[in-house]
């Protein structure tokens, strides 16, 4: 059996090419969307682009623990282990928010999704991960959520990204002696829904997700990286 890698948010935008990407490298990729309906949709879109690998459909919705728990149970099932995690899915680009009068209710919704979902799913995964022979996890993070360039805009993602960021590195000091490479990703600014106009060519995000994805064992971990280039955190 090939590389099997699961990707978050994979029916639209840089998660939606990265399925795309990984299933040209010949992975057998799981993209999933939160409804069962955009899965088979955007896999469906996708099938002639999935040779030499494969793309299968599957339902997750990263702020639903009983969603990941049955995604989890369906790769054991199915395929044994999981050789490489993305976790792309994010939302609240919150461009109109400063921290002294953001809605908190927003920054919360924020971390349920872009924080609290990754790291979960890691939690979930992780037995899965542990069975493969070179497990990866790439989270897609944001240079919005370095410390070192932090102004006041964008406050839910950018808190809630730094969150994810801190979470790569203590995952990948614990995974550390499993061979697990673990690291945060940002695409850069993408033409996307959440980037808007204007942004680098979606292929351009994926390619920095996709080199996080298919490292080799001796890649690095704990780090932080657009087009391949560390960022400060
Ligand atoms: P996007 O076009 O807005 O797509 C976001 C994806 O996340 C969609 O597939 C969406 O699914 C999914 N999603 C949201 N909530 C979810 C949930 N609860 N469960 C499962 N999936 C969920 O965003 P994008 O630009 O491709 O961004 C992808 C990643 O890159 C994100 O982590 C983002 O923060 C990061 N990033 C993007 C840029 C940029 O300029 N675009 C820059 C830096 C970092 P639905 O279709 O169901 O909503």
């Amino acid at each position: 059996m090939g590389t099997v890698s699961l990707v978050t948010g994979g029916n639209r935008g840089i998660g939606r090419e990265t399925v795309r990407r990984l299933a040209g490298r010949g992975h057998t990729v799981l993209l999933t969307a939160r409804s069962q309906d955009a899965a088979e949709a955007a896999a469906a879109d996708l099938v002639s682009a999935a040779e030499p690998g494969e793309i299968l459909p599957l339902r997750l919705d990263v702020t639903d623990a009983a969603s990941i728990e049955r995604a989890a149970a369906t790769v054991a099932e199915r395929h044994g282990r999981l050789d490489v995690l993305v976790n792309n899915a994010a939302i609240a680009y919150d461009t109109w928010q400063r921290p002294s009068g953001a809605d908190l209710d927003v920054v919360r919704e924020a971390a349920e999704t872009n924080l609290y979902g990754p790291w979960r799913i890691i939690q979930t995964f992780a037995p899965l991960l542990r069975a493969s022979a070179h497990p990866r996890i790439v989270n897609v993070s944001s240079e919005a959520a370095s410390l070192a360039s932090m102004g006041a805009g964008t406050p839910a993602y950018a808190v809630t990204k730094a969150g994810l960021n801190a979470l790569t590195v203590m995952f990948a000091a614990e995974f550390r002696r499993d061979g697990m490479l673990v690291n945060a990703v940002c695409p850069g600014w993408v033409a996307t829904d959440m980037g808007g106009a204007g942004g680098r060519p979606v292929g351009e995000g994926a390619a920095s997700v996709v080199r996080a994805a298919t490292l080799p064992d001796d890649g690095p971990t704990g780090g932080f990286f657009r087009d391949g280039r560390p960022l400060p955190w």
